[in-house]
């Protein structure tokens, strides 16, 4: 199936790795050109180099934290200069620290504000604009299934991705007469180095080992796995892309069918 995104311009923050990494990768694959970015150079250019030699084009390459206030305009103004346009924005960040509600501190939740909820509310900010002159874009948020089922010791991704949620489903309604879509697009457990971590500090905190901690998640999934970065990056590629251009304001989970509701 050609998704029709040869051609397009995409944003995709925080993507030296993991599910960003993916996603951005996909898109080049598919004929988009593509900006990326994330915080140390050095992973960063790796990441370009690993998509390069796959899809051909080289990515422009953006050294930017997404919680620091000043990045999104940077970024987009950057994607602009260097390709004329900007049709497609997916906005990740790194995931925010996991722990209970009193193991952490109203600092933490400040820097996860920044992080999770601001980082995307600046990058819309910064590229509804440009979108809104072309008449045309698509924008993607990377949530979590938290956003329909909270995980254990993981408050501040299960309150702040709420924020994102809500701000997209609202979009999704102001925008649609400027032919902008907006979307999220919720990952359940994907093995990358987040999850690593956070099997990590599960098995900690458990007394059990990072592979017993792996196997109960898995057997809690329908599928029962946990997800690979290329397979959410198929879904969000397909989101993001002409292929679904009657689809706006949805939050599509991709978690195996873990979570468990109706709707
Ligand atoms: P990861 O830690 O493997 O990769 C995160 C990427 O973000 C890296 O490229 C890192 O360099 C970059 N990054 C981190 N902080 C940044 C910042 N402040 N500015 C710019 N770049 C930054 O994480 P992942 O598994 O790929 O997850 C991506 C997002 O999806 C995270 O927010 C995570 O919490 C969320 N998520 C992941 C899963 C999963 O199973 N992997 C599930 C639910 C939600």
């Amino acid at each position: 199936m050609d998704l029709g995104l040869h051609g397009k311009v995409a944003l995709v923050t925080a993507a030296s790795r993991g599910l960003g990494k993916a996603v951005a990768l996909r898109l080049a694959q598919e004929g988009a050109a593509v900006a990326i970015c994330a915080r140390h150079s050095e992973s960063l250019e790796q990441a370009a180099d690993e998509i390069a030699a796959s899809a051909g084009d080289v990515p422009l390459t953006i050294v930017a934290d997404v919680s620091d206030p000043a990045a999104a305009e940077m970024l987009v103004r950057q994607t602009v200069a260097r390709f004329g346009r900007l049709d497609i924005l997916i906005t990740n960040a790194g995931g925010p620290p996991p722990g209970g509600f009193l193991d952490l501190t109203e600092a933490d939740w400040e820097a996860a504000i920044q992080l999770t909820l601001m980082s995307a509310v600046r990058l819309c900010y910064a590229a509804v604009p440009v979108m809104k002159e072309q008449g045309s874009g698509s924008i993607l948020a990377m949530t979590s299934i938290t956003v329909k089922q909270p995980l254990e010791n993981l408050i501040l991704s299960n309150s702040l991705r709420l924020g994102v949620t809500g701000m997209v489903k609202t979009l999704a309604d102001e925008l649609a007469p400027f032919g902008i879509r907006v979307n999220s697009i919720c990952p359940g457990w994907t093995r990358t180095e987040r999850v690593e971590q956070l099997l990590s500090d599960r098995a900690a905190r458990n007394g059990r080992t990072v592979e017993e901690e792996a196997a109960q998640i898995a057997a809690a999934i329908p599928l029962g796995r946990m997800g690979r970065p290329e397979e959410f990056a198929a879904a969000a590629a397909f989101l993001v892309s002409p292929a679904a251009s009657y689809i706006t304001g949805v939050g599509l989970l991709v978690d195996g069918g873990m979570y468990r509701g109706v709707l």
